[in-house]
Formats: C-alpha cells, sequence, structure tokens
C-alpha cells in the first residue's frame, strides 16, 4: 500500500491523478491533498477520499476551507494553510509518496522536502527541476529518495532507458516531442489572445503549460528539466515537433538505433506509471490504434518564430542562475499576457531582456533559490511597466 500527499490536488494533473486512485483503492491512499485556493473543490476531494489532511496555499481562505469541511461533517480533518503547510505535508512521515503537481516556482520548497525526507516523489512540477538542477538530484540522491518523472517526454525517456546499461545512458542523446502548439506553423504572432493561446490542439492542460506550449517555452523548460533528471548534457538533446502527439519522446543509441514510446494522448498514463513503477498500473486509458491514426508527422521545430526554446539552451549551456531567471521572467511574462497585460510576442521579448540584463551565480541552498527567484519576479515586473518597447506588438 503506498500512502499519497497529492500537491497540486485541484489541477489538471491533480484531478488525472486522482482518477487513477480511484481505480486502485487497495493498492494507495490518499492520507492528504492541498491546493492554491479553491477551498469547495478542495473539500469535495477531501470527502470523496477521506482524507486526513488538507491544505490551501494562500493563508486568507483558511476559514473559508475549515468552513467547507465542517459542511461536509469533515470538522476532524486538520485545515492548513500557507507554504509552509506545502513543505509539511511534502515531508510527512504518514506518506510513502508525493505527488508534486503544484504550478510554477511554488512547487521548489515542496519538491525540495519531499527530496529531503526521502520520498518517492512523481515529479510533474517541471519548474522545481528547472530552479532546482544540481542542487535538487544532489538533494534525492543523499536522501535516498525516488524520482519518478510525471511530464510524459520524461516519463516516455524514463521508460525508453529502463535496462539500459550506464555506458549506453553516457552516449545516447535524447529526442524530445513537441506537439508545436496551436500557433504551429504560423510566422506572426501578432494580435494573439490568451483564448487562443490556452486552447491546446492535443493536450487539456492549466493556464500556465498551455501558454507555455503556445511559445514552446515549455519544451524549453522540458529539455532543462531533461537534463537535470537523466544527466544528458545539452548538445545531446534534441527536439523535433511532432504534431500527433502520439510519439512522447524518444532515446537514440550509439548506432542510431532509436527507442520511442509511444501512448494515448493522456495525462493518467505516464502517472499511472509512475505511480505503479516497477510494476505497469493500467489507468485504462484509450488505446492507440496505429491504422486508423494512420499517419505520424515531423518537423524542424522554427526557432526564429519561437525563440523561446533556443534561449532556455541558452539559459542552459550559461549556467549559474540562467535558468532561474529565464523561468522567473517567464513566469511573470506568462500571467501579464494571460491578465492582457502584455502582448503573446511580448513574453519572448521580456523573457530575452531579462536574460540579458539579469546576471546571477549559480545559488548554492534552496533559501538562495527561492532568493533569486523572487528578485528576478520583482525586477522583470519592474522591466514590463518602465519599457513600453515589451508591451506594444
Ligand atoms: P493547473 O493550473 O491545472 O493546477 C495547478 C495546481 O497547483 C492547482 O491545484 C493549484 O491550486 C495549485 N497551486 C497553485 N499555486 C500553488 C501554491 N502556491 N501552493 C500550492 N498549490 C498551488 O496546472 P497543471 O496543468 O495541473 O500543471 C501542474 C504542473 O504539472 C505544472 O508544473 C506543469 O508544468 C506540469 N505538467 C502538467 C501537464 C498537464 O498535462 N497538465 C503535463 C506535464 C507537466
Ligand atoms: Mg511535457
Amino acid at each position: 500500500m503506498q500512502t499519497i500527499s497529492l500537491l497540486g490536488a485541484t489541477g489538471s494533473i491533480g484531478a488525472s491523478t486522482l482518477d487513477v486512485i480511484r481505480r486502485y483503492p487497495n493498492d494507495y491512499r490518499l492520507v492528504s491533498i492541498a491546493g492554491g485556493r479553491r477551498v469547495e473543490e478542495l473539500a469535495d476531494i477531501a470527502e470523496a477520499f477521506q482524507v486526513e489532511t488538507v491544505a490551501v496555499a494562500d493563508v486568507t481562505q483558511l476559514d473559508a476551507l475549515k468552513a467547507a469541511l465542517a459542511k461536509r461533517n469533515l470538522s476532524h480533518v486538520e485545515a492548513l494553510a500557507g507554504n509552509d503547510a506545502m513543505e509539511k505535508l511534502a515531508s510527512d512521515k504518514r506518506v510513502t509518496t508525493v505527488v508534486q503537481a503544484i504550478v510554477g516556482a511554488a512547487g521548489v520548497a515542496p519538491t525540495f522536502a519531499a527530496a529531503k525526507a526521502g520520498k518517492r516523489l512523481l515529479l510533474a512540477n517541471k519548474e522545481s527541476v528547472v530552479c532546482g538542477g544540481a542542487l535538487l538530484m544532489d538533494t534525492i540522491k543523499a536522501n535516498g529518495a525516488t524520482l519518478l518523472p510525471v511530464d510524459s517526454e520524461h516519463n516516455a525517456i524514463f521508460q525508453c532507458l529502463d535496462g539500459a546499461r550506464d555506458d549506453a545512458r553516457q552516449t545516447c542523446r535524447l529526442l524530445l516531442t513537441a506537439s508545436g502548439g496551436p500557433f504551429r506553423g504560423r510566422k506572426d504572432l501578432r494580435g494573439i489572445t490568451p483564448e487562443e493561446a490556452v486552447a491546446h490542439p492535443k493536450w487539456s492542460m492549466g493556464a500556465k503549460i498551455s501558454v507555455d506550449s503556445a511559445t514552446l517555452m515549455n519544451k524549453g523548460l522540458e529539455v532543462i528539466e531533461a537534463h537535470w533528471l537523466f544527466d544528458v548534457t545539452p548538445d545531446r538533446i534534441d527536439v523535433v515537433v511532432h504534431p500527433q502527439s502520439v510519439v512522447h519522446s524518444a532515446v537514440v543509441h550509439e548506432d542510431g538505433s532509436m527507442i520511442a514510446q509511444l501512448g494515448a494522448t493522456d495525462m493518467r498514463h505516464p502517472i499511472a506509471y509512475a505511480m505503479g513503477y516497477p510494476k505497469r498500473l493500467d489507468a485504462k486509458t484509450e488505446r492507440l490504434d496505429l491504422a486508423r491514426i494512420a499517419t505520424l508527422t515531423f518537423e524542424a521545430p522554427d526557432l526564429e518564430t519561437f525563440p523561446l526554446l533556443k534561449m532556455a539552451f541558452e539559459a542552459l549551456e550559461a549556467g549559474g542562475g540562467a535558468s532561474i531567471v529565464l523561468n522567473a521572467a517567464n513566469e511573470i511574462a506568462n500571467a501579464a499576457f494571460l491578465a492582457r497585460e502584455l502582448p503573446f510576442t511580448g513574453i519572448a521579448r521580456t523573457v530575452r531582456h531579462m536574460l540579458d540584463t539579469f546576471k546571477a551565480p549559480a545559488p548554492t541552498s534552496v533559501d538562495e533559490i527561492l532568493a533569486l527567484d523572487e528578485a528576478v519576479r520583482a525586477a522583470t515586473r519592474e522591466a514590463i511597466a518602465a519599457n513600453p518597447s515589451l508591451r506594444t506588438e
């Protein structure tokens, strides 16, 4: 029996995870859940899964959470609030497994907490790998934690590498597939609305990652994530656009042989794989019918129109704090676009501006990571306010 803490329970990955847990009540027990601020949804999940603890990040929502629990006769359920509560749940002795599905750098501290507590860590929150880098991988190793990637590309690579010899891991190349997002093939990205950007052609996901998919920043973050998870140098990571999203990624061996993982476009599949590993758990997702799909296509990414992917490679090569600058600037620009304060094309311009102007050495502790993230956020907000050139198409 695995006992689980699900962070980001009210999100898209959260919902898919709950669906898999629901199918295997004898193997998995949900002990605690956490979310940003939607307390009614949290209380509904608490009721459905009979959890012991519920946490909400927004401290102003604690009373509302308690009331929502009381309304469902769940006053005995422990209610917590604030960022510290996320770390508490991630390191809780009652759980063997932490599913980390918080969005953004808010996930950094809980990811480190789960790593320090030696948990089985099912990680969807890619931003914590991008920010945590070598320090996170060292913390995982030093504390005997097990990292199982949930991001579909990394889950695919993890499956492709399973059983590969160490020397093969040191010479292989990684091929990350990208759907290309809703604006694939377009050369002019002016005038794009948030509604158009979040309407992803293949995946149904939270708003932030949907916008990241539309700018290709998501693939950039995933390149950095792959570098740290699999210890592969940036020159051995390639990206190919594959609009059908059937091939989830591949490993290319020294002799040119390519091992790929294919599956339905459904996050319950990688989640179930991570939950069951090393056994396979059937999430009852749709089976692939290759004859019906008939055609799989591939093309090179358009780095001119979608420069954020190139900037991610650049940040990774630059080292130091550059990946944290890239991620924090993107989070602020992404949110500003969703709030209609920045045009779509302003996201890439803002990240470019921040990479050029904000230089920082590699942080050596979690506190330093969080401080750098905060400083870049503040500087990015200031830059957007002060530079009309970032705000006009
Ligand atoms: P989402 O926006 O649907 O959900 C985010 C969740 O995080 C919500 O439950 C929200 O309440 C919670 N949250 C937000 N701020 C928080 C905070 N400060 N503290 C605690 N909880 C907080 O996002 P999503 O699409 O589910 O994505 C979650 C993560 O998984 C992201 O890092 C994303 O990149 C990654 N991911 C998602 C998908 C996908 O298909 N959705 C695929 C691969 C990776
Ligand atoms: Mg992905």
